[in-house]
C-alpha cells in the first residue's frame, strides 16, 4: 500500500515512540532517569526523550543477556524453534514496516521512499534468511584413523555487543540482530545516538515473536558512556561495530584493555567508481554513478565518491551526471517524490560545507551544488570537476554528496589512483571489456567490486572491508555468523 505525502504527515502525526531501553524484556528508563532528545534532521523537531544508558545500564543488560545464555531457553533451542521465533519477527517487520519507516524517517531525515524499500523488504529478508539458514549448517568430521573421531563444531560465542552507526540504522541492526540471534546468542545493542528509534521499536517486536527475555536488550546512549562501556565489559564476548575508522580502532583498544573479546569491524571508505574507455555513457551508467554517490544523501560508506572517468569520456559524463543531479528532488524525507532527505545534524551539515570549501579552496570546479540555504540541514548534491588525487576531497570520507570527478588516461593510471587509500571498502568498475573487467576485479583491494553496476551485493554476499574499512569479520552472507560462533573440536577416543 502506498500512501501521500499528506498521509504520511498525517500517520508521522499519530505515532508515539519510546525513547525508553528494552532491557530484559520490558521498556526502561535509564537506573538514574537521565535523557537525552532525539530530534527530526529535517525539522529541528524534538522527537522524543530517549533513556540516555550508562555504564550501570550496560551491566544490567549484559547481566539479563548473560543469565539468558546460561539458562539456554534460546542459546539451546532446537535450531528450529528459532528458525520459526526469527520468521514471525520477519512477519512482524513486513507488518508494521510504515511505522517502522516512519520512525527511521523522521529520526533520520533519509526519505520515507528508501525507508520503505530498507524497511518493508531488506530488513525482513535478514531475518528470514539467517531463520532459514540456521538449520541448515553442519560441523566437520576429521579424517582420522579408525581409533578416533574428530568432530568440529560450532557453538554460540556468548553475548554479543552490536554498536550502530545512523546512517542506516534499522539495516545496520538487522545486519547483527539477525545473525546473532539465529546462532543463540544473547545480545546487547547500542543504536547510534542520533537514530535510536526504530531500532527500539524493534526490540519489542522481537520480544513479541517469542525471543525470551533477557536475549536481546537495546541500550541507547552516546558513544563515551553506553558504547565505551559495551567496549569495556569482561563479560561481552564478541563486539560487532560499524561506524567510523577511528572509533574502530577504540574497539580494539578496548578489547585489549579488557577481555579480549573478539572485535568485528566495518568502517569508513572512500570508494572509486572507474569508468574505463571502452564503457558506453549511458543513462543505466549514470544511473549508477549518482546512486553510486549521492544515494541517502552521500551518508553511505560504500559511495562512491571518487569517480575516475577515463580522459576521453569526462566531458560527455561530466555533462550528464549535472543533467542527472538537476533532476534530484530535495525536500520534506515524507514526500515520496523526494529523493535526497536531510544531513543528519547541524554539525554534520557543516562538516560536509568545510569539505566543498576545500574543494573550491584547493582549485576543484564544482560544477552544480553548493548550496546549503535550505531550511533544516539540507545539502544539495554537489559535483566537482578537475579533482586531483591529493586534494582533501579525494583522499577523505566526507560522508555527504561531494562526488569528485577524476580524469585519468589509462586503466593502469585508474588502478593506481584507486589503490592510493587507508580504504578499502568498495569499488565499481565499468567496461565492455571482459578480461579488463576480470583484471580491475582482482587487483582491486577492496571487501565488494561491482562490474558494471553499482551494487553492495545482498544478503547472500559478505560484506565488508579491507586495509582499514574494516576487519576480517563480515557482516551478511554466511560468513556474518562467525563473527558470533566459535568452533569446539570433540575428539572421541574408541
Ligand atoms: P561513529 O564511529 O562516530 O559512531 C558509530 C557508533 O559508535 C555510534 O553508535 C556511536 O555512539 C559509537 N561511538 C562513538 N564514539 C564511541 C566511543 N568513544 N566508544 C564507543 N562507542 C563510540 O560513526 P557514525 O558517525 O555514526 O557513522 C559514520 C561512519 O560509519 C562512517 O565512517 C561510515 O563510513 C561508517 N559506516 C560503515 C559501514 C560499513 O558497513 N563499513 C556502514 C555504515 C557506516
Amino acid at each position: 500500500m502506498t500512501f501521500s505525502h499528506a498521509e504520511f504527515q498525517t500517520l508521522a502525526h499519530g505515532l508515539t515512540p519510546t525513547g525508553q531501553a528494552f532491557i530484559d524484556g520490558a521498556y526502561r528508563d535509564a537506573l538514574d532517569d537521565e535523557t537525552f532528545e532525539t530530534t527530526n534532521p529535517a525539522t529541528g523537531e524534538i522527537l522524543v526523550n530517549v533513556a540516555h544508558c550508562k555504564l550501570a545500564d550496560v551491566d544490567r543488560a549484559v547481566a539479563a543477556a548473560r543469565r539468558a545464555f546460561n539458562e539456554g531457553s534460546w542459546s539451546r533451542a532446537e535450531p528450529e524453534h528459532r528458525k520459526d521465533v526469527l520468521l514471525k519477527v520477519a512477519a512482524l517487520v513486513r507488518e508494521h514496516t510504515h511505522e517502522l519507516a516512519l520512525l527511521e524517517s523522521l529520526d533520520t531525515g533519509k526519505t520515507i521512499t528508501d525507508c520503505l524499500h530498507e524497511i518493508g523488504t531488506e530488513v525482513p529478508n535478514f531475518f528470514q534468511w539467517y531463520a532459514e539458514l540456521i538449520d541448515k549448517t553442519f560441523g566437520k568430521v576429521a579424517a582420522t584413523g579408525p581409533s578416533a573421531l574428530g568432530l568440529v563444531v560450532q557453538e554460540p560465542i556468548g553475548v554479543a555487543g552490536a554498536i550502530l552507526p545512523w546512517n542506516f540504522p534499522l539495516l545496520m541492526a538487522a545486519f547483527k540482530i539477525a545473525p546473532a540471534l539465529a546462532s543463540g546468542c544473547s545480545a546487547v545493542v547500542k543504536p547510534a545516538e542520533q537514530t535510536p528509534l526504530s531500532t527500539l521499536r524493534l526490540a519489542e517486536l522481537i520480544h513479541q515473536a517469542g525471543v525470551p527475555d533477557g536475549v536481546l536488550n537495546v541500550v541507547p546512549g552516546f558513544g563515551h558512556t553506553a558504547g565505551q562501556a559495551i567496549g569495556l565489559h569482561g563479560d561481552i564476548d564478541t563486539v560487532s561495530f560499524t561506524g567510523s575508522t577511528e572509533v574502530g580502532r577504540m574497539f580494539l583498544r578496548y578489547a585489549g584493555d579488557s577481555n579480549l573479546k573478539a572485535v568485528g569491524l566495518e568502517l569508513g571508505g572512500k570508494s572509486p567508481f572507474i569508468v574505463l574507455d571502452d564503457a558506453a555513457i549511458n543513462d543505466e551508467l549514470i544511473d549508477h554513478a549518482a546512486m553510486a554517490a549521492f544515494w541517502n544523501g552521500g551518508q553511505n560508506c560504500s559511495a562512491n565518491m571518487r569517480q575516475l572517468i577515463a580522459a576521453p569520456l569526462v566531458e560527455e559524463f561530466t555533462g550528464r551526471i549535472v543533467e542527472r543531479v538537476k533532476s534530484f528532488k530535495l525536500g520534506d524525507p515524507l514526500d515520496p517524490a523526494t529523493e535526497i532527505g536531510s544531513m543528519i545534524t547541524k554539525d554534520h551539515k557543516t562538516m560536509v560545507m568545510d569539505y566543498i570549501q576545500s574543494g573550491l579552496d584547493d582549485g576543484a570546479k564544482m560544477v552544480i551544488g553548493g548550496n546549503s540555504d535550505l531550511p533544516g540541514f539540507f545539502i544539495e548534491p554537489t559535483v566537482f570537476q578537475n579533482v586531483t588525487p591529493n586534494m582533501k576531497i579525494a583522499r577523505e570520507e566526507i560522508f555527504g554528496p561531494v562526488l569528485g570527478i577524476m580524469p585519468v588516461q589509462s586503466s593502469e593510471e585508474a588502478l593506481a589512483v584507486a589503490c592510493d587509500t587507508e580504504y578499502g571498502l568498495h569499488a565499481s568498475v565499468f567496461t565492455r571489456d571482459i578480461d579488463r573487467a576480470i583484471h580491475m576485479a582482482r587487483a582491486l583491494p577492496c571487501g565488494t567490486v561491482s562490474v558494471n553496476g553499482y551494487s553492495e551485493g545482498d544478503i547472500k554476499t559478505p560484506f565488508g572491508g579491507y586495509k582499514q574499512s574494516g576487519s576480517l569479520a563480515r557482516d551478511m552472507g554466511i560468513e556474518a555468523l562467525s563473527q558470533y560462533m566459535q568452533t569446539k573440536t570433540i575428539w572421541i577416543c574408541s
